[in-house]
């Protein structure tokens, strides 16, 4: 098939697929109860997706007494760690027969470039779901040590009803992070997707069920946030929240926990990630692909997403030019078009925060070096083209503010000591990556970066094994690898004193 008869299949599928609307609750899909619904539209060309339900308070609460009767009663937790296995890992096969289709609901949704939902967000969603099968069955416990009057063991328990609250960047790859482990664990869960991406955790949720797990396990309830999500977070009886998205609503969340029943909270938040690039860096051109890459992949809404480049003086305007060369051909385009790789920005709104940081940052006197303004206007998607700022000073906006879009500033820096200064001068702590030859400098890096997440010689050069999440004001609690499923349980201290035989 050659791109134009595979842009025109996918246009057909486009047209025909049916796009989620309904909560799922108790195994039903239902209206709110109010009624109430919202319009979701396509931010590629702005077609509608549908009236999607926007659940209340009221909707909240019967998916929470739901998730919780679930619970009680063991329809889930208690089954064998076999049976859990088998069920999560049938759900992880029906993902995979509907890879497809929920791709197309994903870029629909998002703006998301299709051949990136197909590579990239269900392929990880998916294996995030094997990923939490394989692990529940290798969950030990812990036998004190043993003494002839006493024997204790501390056990994993779950914790009850988990509400996950996440974002639209990576709709469908975010919810799983947090609903795979959280199943495994045994927990039951109610999903708010956020506002602009309901489609793929609806449908995901209906393809649960299908895949054999109980009724009431796993709800969803489409709203917004200020409504439905804070109904999920305010809940006296969910037990925990957890959460990817802004600090702004992460910080809401440990006041509702405060102000309610003191759930537990987690949080995964936003970043400002440097990526230092020394003079030894071993091959200046994959460094910068990695650096266009790292800041204009899903069109700059990532929350890892290196939005400051560190260049040591000495290579400065020759690598500035190299990353500038690649970001040339990062061209706008259909995000239905399995040819694209950069599409639309999720909102107006969204693009208008990034439209804003770009005039702000030419205020503030940085030199524009690629991009700047909005395209494909006539398409009727927000688009925002790759952009580039060199000479940006560590006290600009651009330099201390997250823009969540295709904004890079490039920050020059003379030694080490500089650079570290200059990497750790944020709140944020989630990623940093680190350019060079040099092995010493590379540990010397690695330690001295304050990040959840850093990578030498490379970006994003990890997977669902290994941890992820920030330090500082990025967060705390991580999700990915066995680390994240201590988060949905509770640990039990059990003690028996021996008599005499
Ligand atoms: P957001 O915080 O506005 O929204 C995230 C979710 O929170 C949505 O589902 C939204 O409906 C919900 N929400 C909003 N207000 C709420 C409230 N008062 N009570 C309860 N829930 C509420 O963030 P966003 O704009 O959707 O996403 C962008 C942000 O997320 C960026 O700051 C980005 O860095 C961050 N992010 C972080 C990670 C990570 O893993 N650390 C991943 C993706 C995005």
């Amino acid at each position: 098939m050659n791109d134009s008869e595979a842009l025109v299949r996918t246009l057909k599928r486009a047209a025909t697929v049916r796009c989620p609307t309904d909560a799922l609750i108790e195994g039903r899909s239902v209206a709110a109860l109010d009624g109430a619904r919202f319009t979701n539209s396509a931010p590629g060309d702005g077609r509608s997706l549908g009236d999607v339900v926007s659940g209340s308070a009221a909707d909240i609460d019967r998916a929470v007494v739901s998730a919780r009767a679930a619970f009680e009663d063991g329809r889930w937790r208690d089954q064998t760690a076999k049976a859990k296995k088998a069920v999560l890992h049938a759900f992880a096969d029906i993902l995979t027969a509907h890879a497809d289709e929920l791709a197309l609901l994903e870029s629909l949704d998002t703006g998301k470039p299709i051949g990136d939902a197909e590579a990239v967000d269900i392929p990880l969603a998916i294996n995030t779901t094997r990923y939490y099968a394989e692990a529940l069955d290798k969950i030990y416990g812990e036998v004190a040590p043993p003494s002839p009057t006493r024997l204790s063991y501390a056990v994993h328990e779950p914790l009850g009803v988990i509400g996950a609250i996440v974002p639209w960047n990576f709709p469908l790859h975010m919810a799983m992070w947090k609903v795979a482990p959280a199943l495994a664990m045994g927990n039951s869960v109610v999903l708010k997707p956020a506002e602009q991406s309901p489609m793929t955790a609806i449908r995901m949720a209906e393809l649960a069920l299908d895949a054999g797990l109980p009724t009431g396990v796993l709800n969803v309830v489409p709203g917004t946030g200020d409504a439905a999500g804070q109904a999920l977070a305010r809940h006296m009886d969910v037990d925990m929240i957890a959460f990817t998205g802004s600090g702004q609503v992460g910080r809401l969340l440990m006041r509702y926990s405060g102000e309610s029943n003191l759930k537990r909270v987690s949080l995964e938040l936003g970043g400002k990630s440097p990526q230092i690039v020394f003079p030894d860096c071993p091959d200046l051109d994959a460094a910068a692909q990695a650096a266009a890459w790292a800041i204009f992949y899903n069109q700059g809404q990532v929350c890892t997403a290196a939005s400051r480049l560190l260049v040591h003086r000495d290579i400065k305007s020759d690598f500035v030019q190299r990353v500038v060369e690649v970001a040339k051909t990062i061209v706008p385009g259909d995000p239905l078009d399995p040819a694209t790789r950069f599409g639309a920005m999720i909102s107006e709104a969204q693009m208008n925060v990034a439209l804003g940081y770009i005039a702000t940052a030419e205020r503030e006197g940085a030199q524009r070096m690629l991009g700047g303004s909005r395209v494909r206007q006539e398409s009727g998607g927000y688009y925002v083209e790759p952009t580039i700022f060199d000479g940006v000073a560590t006290t600009a906006t651009l330099a201390r503010e997250e823009v969540f879009g295709p904004v890079l500033g490039i920050i020059e820096f003379g030694d080490d000591e500089e650079a570290y200064a200059i990497a750790n001068d944020t709140v944020y702590g989630l990623a940093a990556g680190v350019w060079t030859a040099n092995l010493n400098r590379a540990h010397a890096a690695a330690r001295r970066l304050k990040a959840g997440l850093v990578w030498v010689n490379g970006w994003d050069a990890c997977d669902i094994t290994m941890p992820f999440g920030g330090f500082k004001q990025s967060g705390f609690g991580r999700d990915r690898s066995l680390h994240a499923l201590a988060k949905y349980a509770d640990l039990k201290a059990v003690s028996f004193t021996l008599g005499a035989a």
